[in-house]
C-alpha cells in the first residue's frame, strides 16, 4: 500500500493549484488548509510540499530544513487558529494500520473544544 509516491493524490493536486482549498498558511516548505470533513471545530491539515507519502519517508529522506519547516508551520497554524493557550493535538496517519486515507503527508491539527481520550477504545 503507498509503495510509491501517487503524484495525482488530492493532496498533490491542491498543491499544483488543480483543485481549490481553504488555505491557511503557506510558506516555502508547507501549505496548510482547512479539512474538508472536520473532525473538531479546528480541523486544519499541514502537509509539505515536497513528494512524501507519511512520516515513514518523510523522517528518512527529507532535509533538515524540510522536517524543520513542517513542524514549525504546524506551531504557527495552532498559533494563527488561536490554539495556543486552549491546547490542541496533532496527528500523522502513517500506513494501513493508521488507516491513513491520502497518500500525502499531512499532520492534523485538532482544537477549539476538549478532544477526548487519545484513541477510541476497543
Ligand atoms: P487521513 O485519514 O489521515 O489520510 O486523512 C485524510 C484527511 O483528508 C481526512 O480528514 C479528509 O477529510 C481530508 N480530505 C480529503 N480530501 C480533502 C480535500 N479535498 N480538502 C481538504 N481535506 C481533504
Amino acid at each position: 500500500m503507498f509503495d510509491e509516491y501517487d503524484n495525482n493524490n488530492i493532496f498533490a493536486r491542491i498543491l499544483r493549484g488543480e483543485i481549490p482549498c481553504k488555505k491557511v498558511h503557506e510558506d516555502e516548505y508547507t501549505l496548510a488548509f482547512e479539512d474538508i470533513n472536520p473532525q473538531a471545530p479546528v480541523h486544519t491539515l499541514v502537509i509539505p510540499k515536497g513528494r512524501y507519502i507519511s512520516m515513514k519517508d518523510f523522517s528518512a529522506t527529507a532535509s533538515d530544513a524540510e522536517i524543520a519547516g513542517l513542524i514549525r508551520a504546524v506551531g504557527k497554524v495552532a498559533a494563527m487558529k488561536g490554539l495556543k493557550e486552549s491546547g490542541y493535538r496533532i496527528l500523522a496517519n502513517a500506513g494501513p494500520n493508521s488507516h491513513q486515507e491520502v497518500p500525502h503527508l499531512h499532520i492534523h491539527v485538532f482544537g477549539g473544544q476538549p478532544l477526548g481520550p487519545m484513541l477510541v477504545k476497543k
